[in-house]
């Protein structure tokens, strides 16, 4: 059956209206909304999550800061030590007590340990050991000419740590330690006997030897953390050092020393306030410090790549963060300590804060916008689709004879008057043939119009199938039919015409049960190769003045012209 144009459209809005069916417009509309409400929640949650990232940052670095300051108030009171020090060797006491106490060292110097009082509730003693010690140690060394003073400056630094320590309660031991073999402790001596082994101990610490010229050129403080043998095993300890200089001669070092309890108290006092997240401090080599866990738990290990990450990144910026499974870790360098302080903010407390509710919030917002679109795409999809079926339906309807399945009268007339401009156009011919059955009535009146219009439907296939594609056949009355052939001269219609009425009459058709019949068609043909006129109307009526010639001339038989019918 050839295409019908349903409408007198251009060619190319049809093509377009083919192309653009609904069902697909429907679609694209769709995932094109879906596609950028999706974009928008995205940018969205990506907008939250930096807005979430600096906060972390900020909240670290209030923390930061006031660990800086908790720190700056150790690193000061070293220096200020350290002045009192160089003041001391730059302007010696000349005190009676002072030149006691040095002769009195001048007696003891050679004993195996020795210790010097001024007064034992205003000062600190200085404990020591014997020049065999010092001499067999390299990195000690008694210069004789500085001895003296620098011994008188001790006292004197002995009495100030006093005064500090009685002033404000100090718990970390604060210590002066001399390479002439003697030092000053916040921490005193238990037994005298001690003296050796304690004195032998501070000097093997690895802050000590850190803070030789060589291997501190710059003289400024040091934060180091070792694994010091304690009664009870080993444990962490952490040394803030600052050596002691004067006119170039390295004295000794001046330190405080940290258990990793009282690290933790400087955290907690730079936290305090702050109930989200966990704090840790890590020294440089990655060890942990200090944690804000609560008592009793054990802080969570960073895994190994979260640590490789970190410490690829320390090496390159001061402060920053990272998103590890199910917590982000934000991190700043300290200032005043040789590490970085670490925040771990957990998922689910990120959840309960308030970029987790607008996060979730917006979530069940594109959910529940999606779960909507999806199912309003579905029913809009359905719909149209039912009203593109309908649309056909009633298209071919409005177009063909339902009986028949063939063209109705007016779009049979509406085809036929096309085809014919389209051959009148191109010079080709058009031959129209009209048809009606032989005694229809009868058929009606024997059998009953069900039989009839059984017989229609069947003639009507019979005559779809011998024409081409692309010519026209129509029902144009009760049992009269119209074919429209575009190309064809009136030889070949006549042909054509013939053979519909050998198949019409060929066989004997069941019409009903056990009912057989043979029926017969008469048939008119005109065509334009005749007169060279086009017009359809008038084609149609020359079949059909033909037709009935044909009826005249004893029915079941073409008639071709106008005179007499040549019958086969
Ligand atoms: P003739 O050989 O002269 O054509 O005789 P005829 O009986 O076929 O005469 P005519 O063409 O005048 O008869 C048309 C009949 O077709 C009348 C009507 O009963 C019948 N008819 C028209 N439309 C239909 C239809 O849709 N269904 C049925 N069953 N019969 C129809
Ligand atoms: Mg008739
Ligand atoms: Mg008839």
């Amino acid at each position: 059956m050839p295409h019908v144009p349903l409408t007198d459209n251009p060619r190319w809005l049809n093509r377009l209206s083919r192309r653009t069916n609904p069902g697909r417009v429907v679609n694209i509309c769709f995932f094109v909304v879906l596609l950028f409400s999706t974009l928008l929640t995205w940018r969205e949650v990506a907008v939250l999550e930096d807005a979430y990232i600096s906060s972390q940052r900020n909240t670290l670095e209030n923390v930061a800061h006031e660990l800086n300051n908790e720190l700056q108030l150790n690193i000061d009171r070293l220096q200020y030590f350290r002045n009192g020090f160089q003041a001391g060797l730059e302007t010696p006491l000349a005190f009676e007590v002072m030149r006691n106490a040095g002769e009195e060292f001048e007696r003891d110097r050679k004993a195996h340990q020795w210790s010097i009082f001024l007064d034992k509730r205003r000062t600190f003693p200085v404990n020591g050991v014997s020049d065999e010690f010092v001499d067999n140690t390299s990195i000690l060394s008694r210069d004789n000419a500085l001895l003296r003073n620098e011994l008188t400056a001790t006292l004197e630094v002995g009495y100030l740590l006093r005064l500090s320590t009685s002033l404000r309660r100090v718990t970390q031991q604060m210590l002066y330690l001399s390479r002439a073999g003697f030092f000053l402790s916040t921490t005193p001596v238990e037994n005298s006997n001690d003296i050796v082994e304690q004195y032998y101990a501070l000097v093997t610490r690895p802050w000590f030897a850190a803070q030789s010229q060589k291997s501190n050129p710059s003289r400024g403080v040091r934060w180091l953390s070792w694994m010091a043998d304690t009664p009870n095993g080993q444990s962490r300890r952490v040394a803030l050092t600052l050596p002691v200089d004067y006119q170039d001669y390295w004295y000794g070092v001046l330190a405080i020393e940290f258990s990793l309890p009282q690290i933790k108290q400087l955290l907690l006092t730079a936290t305090a306030g702050e109930t989200e997240g966990e704090y840790r401090l890590y020294d440089s080599q990655m060890n942990l410090i200090a944690s804000t866990v609560k008592p009793g738990d054990m802080p969570e290990r960073l895994s190994e790549e979260d640590k490789a990450q970190l410490a690829q990144a320390f090496e390159h910026d001061t402060r920053g963060g990272l998103r590890s499974n199910t917590r982000y870790i934000s991190w700043e360098k300290i200032r005043n300590f040789d590490g970085v302080l670490i925040r771990i903010h957990p998922l689910n407390e990120g959840m309960r804060g308030d970029f987790g509710t607008i996060s979730i919030a917006l979530g069940l917002l594109w959910v529940l916008f999606t779960s909507m679109l999806i199912f309003s795409w579905f029913l809009i999809r359905e719909m149209v689709r039912n009203m593109s079926t309908l649309q056909e339906s009633l298209q071919w309807q409005a177009w063909h004879d339902g009986l028949t399945r063939l063209y109705n009268r007016s779009s049979l007339f509406d085809l036929a008057a096309k085809a014919a401009k389209k051959c009148e156009q191109h010079h080709q011919p058009l031959s129209v043939i009209q048809l009606d059955l032989d005694f229809f009535k009868n058929i009606n009146d024997r059998y009953g119009h069900q039989a009839g219009d059984r017989v229609l439907a069947h003639v009507a296939g019979m005559i779809g199938a011998q024409i081409r594609e692309d010519d026209i056949a129509g029902r144009v009355g009760g049992e009269e039919f119209c074919v429209v052939l575009p190309g064809l001269n009136k030889a070949g219609a006549c042909a054509v015409a013939e053979r519909i009425r050998q198949r019409i009459n060929g066989r004997e058709m069941l019409i009903g049960k056990s009912i057989t019949l043979r029926i017969s068609a008469s048939l008119g043909v005109s065509s334009s190769d005749e007169k060279g006129l086009y017009d359809f109307e008038y084609l149609q009526s020359i079949a059909d003045k033909r037709l009935y010639l044909a009826k005249q001339n004893g029915r079941n038989q073409v008639c071709c012209e106008d005179g007499e019918c040549q019958c086969d």
